[in-house]
């Protein structure tokens, strides 16, 4: 089982998880914070770009809980991936002054997991599990009293023999976060004092990330090559942080510089197919696959099939931006293309 645990300020973890594509439609394995990373997470909330309603909520909860001298309510957050979830609950452990240990729901595979992951917090600590949709139902079971009454009741033994037992815990924060919230059951997601939606994030917003960034990788961005940068980003950090560090890759080996054009991005960019809009070779090749059944809803799975690939990563990743630009539409009966989803892969199959 995975199990990490950071230090208040102390990002210096490497989980390593199954990721998002590069956005060149292989399935990579990322360092959720590699080294260059590590300094770019925000500490603060005041740090944190962005999600202002989440922040004001989360401002307000922080305090009220410092001055009751109480640990934060449990806290869901949920989103798509690399919009920030996991440095919220880092983010959430420095502001209340604590320690945030760290595990993924599908590494809490028997209850004696998430048994010693429990008694191994201390009074206040954070408790951040990511992925908790995918929780099983026993470990699911176990975290219901301790979430409410810091306590687990546990049965040893068998049959008749069987005896349970309960045991007192610390009081802590549970923060779970989630792609699915739909597939959180009601009485795990009631016992959430808090449950906050991280949403796209502007172009401005992903503009100041781009350009903190670059400042502490000491790369000199002019102002249009943020913005395209930003526009391009798919509304997401990661997104922002991993197209720039293949600008950099690329201005240092191709061009030997580190003056950083809207032209040299777009250069780059081309070199990994990723075009004005942010798309690359995989949604192209699912807007395409639509294209051909146009006007007719075309089930996820059909869509996987066609494409060989994972209808969660056709779900998770690519179609919430297709949809988010306008592209694509979800409905009951399947999949369709947008008037402007079939103009824009139209222009692009008249350049192939
Ligand atoms: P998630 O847990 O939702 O998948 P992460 O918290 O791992 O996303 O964030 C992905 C990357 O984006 C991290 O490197 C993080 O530092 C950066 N990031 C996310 N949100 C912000 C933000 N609001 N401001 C600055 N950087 C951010």
């Amino acid at each position: 089982m995975a199990i990490i645990s950071s230090n208040v300020g102390d990002n210096d973890f490497s989980l390593r998880k199954k990721e998002l594509r590069l956005v060149d439609s292989k399935i990579i394995l990322e360092e959720k914070i590699n080294n260059n990373l590590n300094s770019a997470r925000p500490v603060t909330l005041k740090e944190f770009i962005g999600q202002e309603q989440l922040k004001t909520s989360l401002r307000i909860a922080i305090d009220a809980s410092i001055y009751r001298k109480e640990p934060l309510e449990h806290t869901l957050l949920y989103g798509q991936p690399g919009l920030g979830k996991t440095t919220l609950a880092f983010l959430i452990a420095h502001e209340m002054n604590t320690k945030c240990r760290i595990a993924t729901a599908p590494s809490i595979e028997r209850p004696r997991d998430i048994v010693g992951l429990l008694l191994g917090l201390k009074e206040g600590e954070v408790l951040f599990i990511d992925e908790i949709h995918r929780l099983n139902r026993l470990t699911e079971e176990l975290l219901y009293s301790a979430m409410e009454d810091f306590r687990l009741d546990l049965t040893m033994g068998a049959n008749r023999g069987a005896r349970c037992r309960t045991i007192n815990l610390p009081r802590f924060t549970l923060i779970g976060a989630t792609t699915k919230l739909a597939s959180i059951s009601a009485p795990l997601r009631d016992r959430f004092g808090i449950s906050q939606k991280i949403e796209f994030y502007k172009y401005d917003e992903l503009k100041k990330i781009i350009v903190n960034f670059s400042r502490l990788i000491k790369l000199n961005l002019d102002d249009e090559a943020s913005y395209h940068l930003a526009k391009i980003s798919r509304g997401t950090p990661r997104v922002a942080l991993r197209l720039l560090r293949r600008v950099r890759d690329y201005a240092q080996v191709v061009k030997k510089t580190n003056f950083i054009s809207k032209y040299l991005v777009k250069e780059a960019l081309d070199s990994h197919q990723i075009d004005e809009k942010g798309l690359d070779s995989l949604d192209r090749q699912y807007l395409s696959f639509l294209n051909q059944n146009s006007n007719i809803p075309t089930g996820l799975d059909s869509l996987a099939a066609g494409l060989g690939d994972e209808s969660s990563m056709l779900e998770f990743v690519v179609e919430p931006y297709l949809m988010q630009i306008g592209f694509l539409l979800r409905t009951p009966r399947g999949r369709l293309l947008t008037a402007l989803g079939k103009k824009y892969i139209d222009s692009k199959n008249d350049n192939f």
